[in-house]
């Protein structure tokens, strides 16, 4: 294919005035809206071609100041921008807000915890009336037993908020230039694959917090596999539109290998409902992820009508509602995991 040089903004002009600095100064404002106004797919580089559906809408190597600034602007990326955005601050809010339950004896806690696993008695406490009542979950003064740590739902909240504040600038940004977009790009895929496995990781320590040998296992695998993600990624061939299913693929199969100690924890405590309603939230994460992926593979809707919903309602931006529904379900389910953690120990 032959390859494309930058066609999208004006890169020269020629000025016939003697008065050269006059001349710059009557060009530049009309040059300045030049290189900000909105183009169509065809006049885009071929590093910028990702959606041949989204038709129109698209900044193209925007200065970065403008980049930025147009976070409040529309355009084709605006509520891709926002989706995530938004997202971030939710999962900001319930970081701040688990963190004013938390005690500063977490610490010692976790030492605790670790130290003495099967010293933990079964709690008489149990009159948790729901398991989404999160005070009773999570503040942990409130409970005479010592709780389990909560450092794996940190690292969960985190890596949800790394992946959205990632994604939301990969879409802000990605339109300024070439090394830009590539750079963006492997942040986002980064953020993604950081998803995967940090809400994998609670789920693992919760569940077998009291068999440290196939906690260890598990944990080495899904990061194994996390990291084998981003190298994967970082193959060129990985980054061309036409490849979007096999890089759909392999987050697909890093999220399903989850499933691999979920199965283990049916067959260890499937007698316990805390376990059978965490296998319940992670099928429901699992379904917004799988339902995610497909609309972000095939490109629905636009593909039905392109160019109707280069603003609002193409793809990416269903995908992206999607994948916070997947991480705020997987919050429900880390959150059953600590009142079970807490109320059961490692009985
Ligand atoms: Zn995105």
């Amino acid at each position: 294919m032959e390859e494309r040089k930058v066609s999208c903004i004006l890169l020269e002009k020629t000025c016939k005035s003697d008065d050269k600095h006059s001349c710059r100064e009557a060009l530049l404002p009309k040059e300045k809206k030049k290189k900000l106004e909105l183009v169509n797919y065809d006049s885009l580089p071929d590093y910028l071609k990702h959606n041949e559906f989204v038709v129109g809408h698209y900044r193209c190597e925007w200065p970065l100041k403008d980049a930025i600034h147009s976070v409040f602007a529309i355009h084709n990326e605006t509520i891709n921008v926002w989706t995530h955005l938004i997202g971030f601050f939710i999962f900001l809010t319930l970081t701040l807000y688990g963190g004013n339950k938390i005690p500063a004896m977490a610490e010692a806690l976790y030492a605790r915890q670790t130290n003495s696993l099967a010293g933990f008695s079964i709690s008489s406490l149990t009159n948790t009336t729901g398991f989404m009542n999160h005070y009773q979950m999570t503040n942990l003064s409130s409970q005479p037993n010592p709780a389990i740590t909560r450092w794996p739902l940190f690292v969960f909240l985190g890596g949800a908020m790394f992946c959205l504040l990632t994604s939301s600038a990969c879409h802000l940004l990605s339109c300024h230039s070439e090394h830009t977009s590539y750079i963006m790009l492997h942040l986002d895929y980064a953020g993604i694959s950081t998803l995967i496995v940090t809400s994998i990781v609670p789920q693992i320590y919760y569940t077998f917090a009291c068999d440290p040998f196939y906690r260890a296992v598990y944990t080495a695998t899904i990061l194994a596999l996390g990291l084998l993600t981003v190298l994967i990624s970082l193959i060129p061939v990985f980054e061309k539109p036409e490849f979007r299913f096999v890089r759909s693929l392999v987050f697909v199969i890093m999220g399903l290998s989850g499933w691999g100690p979920i199965a283990h924890k049916l067959a260890s405590y499937g007698g316990e409902p805390a376990a059978l309603v965490t296998t319940m939230y992670e099928f429901f994460m699992n379904v917004c992820y799988g339902v995610g992926v497909v609309i972000y593979a095939t490109r629905i809707p636009e593909r039905w009508r392109p160019g109707k919903f280069d603003l609002v309602g193409h793809s990416h931006q269903l995908f992206h509602l999607f994948v916070i529904a997947g991480a705020y379900v997987q919050y429900l389910a880390i959150m059953v995991y600590l009142e079970w953690r807490d109320r059961v120990g490692c009985t």
